[in-house]
């Protein structure tokens, strides 16, 4: 395989470090070119020393400066860049032939979309930009002839569950009826949602399964995480959204499945290791050595699969209505979901306040076209606006 030229956008967080371990171990097959990040200025500089991107981008001005001096320290030259527009350089203007789109929530769009249009290879985690912009980054992908492999991992089992040409050609459907994305349920699947009142950051970021960055950890107490995630399939896949459904799966091994017309269910199984997927997408059609422990079926105490209760998951039946809805509805769920998270982790509203202020949004935007970035943005931006007075009046 000729040597890979990578930017990771987003390589201090949870999948930009896994990204980061695979990458390692293969040094003859992946070249880091840029990588970045919003803050973890010393993080950001210990993965410039070791991997030597061409370019670095942070957030702003004072995290460039810090980033600067400690590369000075080692004597290390790298291009160091801040801002937004510095984002979509790290894809246009590293040489990079491959894109780790991990950085979470709509920060990610425009350098996702950039990278998309360049006819970068595309490795997709960052869901949100999918979600927000689905139709638009779709086109993208095409007219510039780019490759979008799902890191996701629900997404990267339907990957490999479908038939080559299916993947390539996603109109011609070869007999799937369905598509089953498989759910945890998250830290709260046992529990009533009126028991759910007083619950803290640090127990809804405690997921049993898997280990993640803190925003898509809530999602996944919420189950807004899955919300997004049909959202996500419709779009990767161009399957009607009534053949899209979910499974309460609590073990986590069945990473999801592919219903057929003669009866069979492909399934992939594996770890709850986001590096199989990563490893998946950086080295497809290959397979490369992800570093994880092979699955002990013997050891498993057994596989359940139930249908979600819609009533215990809020967040779940508002991405379904914002998907039905279409155009920039979801991209305003997105956005009321981003603001409300936020403002549970940080500013202490209330749990059972995440679904309300998502609903009030959907409510107060109706669904327009979303043919165009500025559109998209304009929605993005005016739900945020919306959701951070709800909260306000919440808070009064
Ligand atoms: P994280 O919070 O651990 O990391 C986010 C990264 O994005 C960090 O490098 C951070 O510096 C960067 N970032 C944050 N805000 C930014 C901004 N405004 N501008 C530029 N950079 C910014 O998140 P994560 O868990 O790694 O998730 C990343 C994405 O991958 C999300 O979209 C998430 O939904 C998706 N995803 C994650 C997992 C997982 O296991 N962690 C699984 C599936 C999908
Ligand atoms: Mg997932």
């Amino acid at each position: 395989m000729p040597l890979k030229h990578l930017a990771i956008l987003g390589s201090t967080g949870s999948i930009g470090v896994n990204t980061l371990d695979v990458i390692r171990a293969h040094p003859d097959r992946f070249k880091v070119v840029a990588l970045t990040a919003a803050k973890q200025i010393e993080r950001l500089a210990e993965q410039c020393i070791e991997f030597q991107p061409a370019i670095a981008v942070v957030a702003d001005a004072d995290g460039a400066a810090q980033l600067s001096q400690l590369l000075l320290e080692k004597k290390i030259s790298i291009q160091v860049l801040y801002g937004p527009e510095a984002l979509v350089s790290a894809v246009t203007e590293s040489g990079c032939d491959t894109v780790m789109a991990a950085i979470v929530g709509a920060a990610g769009l425009v350098p996702t979309l950039a990278a998309a249009k360049a006819g970068k290879r595309v490795l997709l985690a960052n869901k949100e930009a999918l979600v927000m912009s689905g139709n638009l980054f779709m086109q993208a992908m095409k007219s510039g002839g780019s490759e979008l492999l799902p890191i996701d991992s629900e997404h990267n089992a339907i990957f490999q569950c479908l038939p080559d040409r299916f993947t390539k050609n996603p109109s011609v459907h070869l007999g799937v009826e369905e598509l089953w994305l498989t759910a945890s349920g998250g830290p709260f699947r046992d529990r009533a949602l009126a028991d759910l009142a007083g619950i803290t950051p640090d127990q809804a970021c405690a997921h049993p399964n898997w280990v993640m960055g803190r925003k898509i950890s809530v999602d996944s107490a919420t189950m807004m995480n899955k919300g997004l995630e049909v959202i996500e399939a419709f779009w990767l896949f161009g399957l009607p959204l009534e053949k899209i459904k979910v499974l309460i799966h609590p073990q986590s091994v069945v990473h999801s499945m592919v219903r057929y017309r003669d009866g069979s269910v492909l399934a992939q199984m594996g770890q709850p290791d986001m590096r199989t997927p990563i490893a998946y997408g950086l080295a497809w059609p290959e397979r490369i050595d992800a570093g994880v422990a092979p699955l002990n079926l013997t050891q498993l105490s057994g596989l359940s699969f139930t249908e979600p209760n819609f009533a215990q998951f809020p967040c779940l039946s508002l991405a379904f209505a914002a998907a039905k809805a279409g155009g920039t509805s979801p991209a305003v769920l997105n956005a009321a979901n981003e603001v409300a998270v936020a403002a549970f982790l940080e500013n202490g509203l209330p749990y059972l306040s995440i679904p309300k202020v998502v609903e009030h949004c959907l409510n107060a935007l109706p669904s327009a076209s979303a043919d165009s970035l500025e559109t998209i943005l304009g929605s993005d931006a005016q739900a945020r606006q919306v959701a951070n007075q709800f909260i306000h009046n919440l808070q009064k």
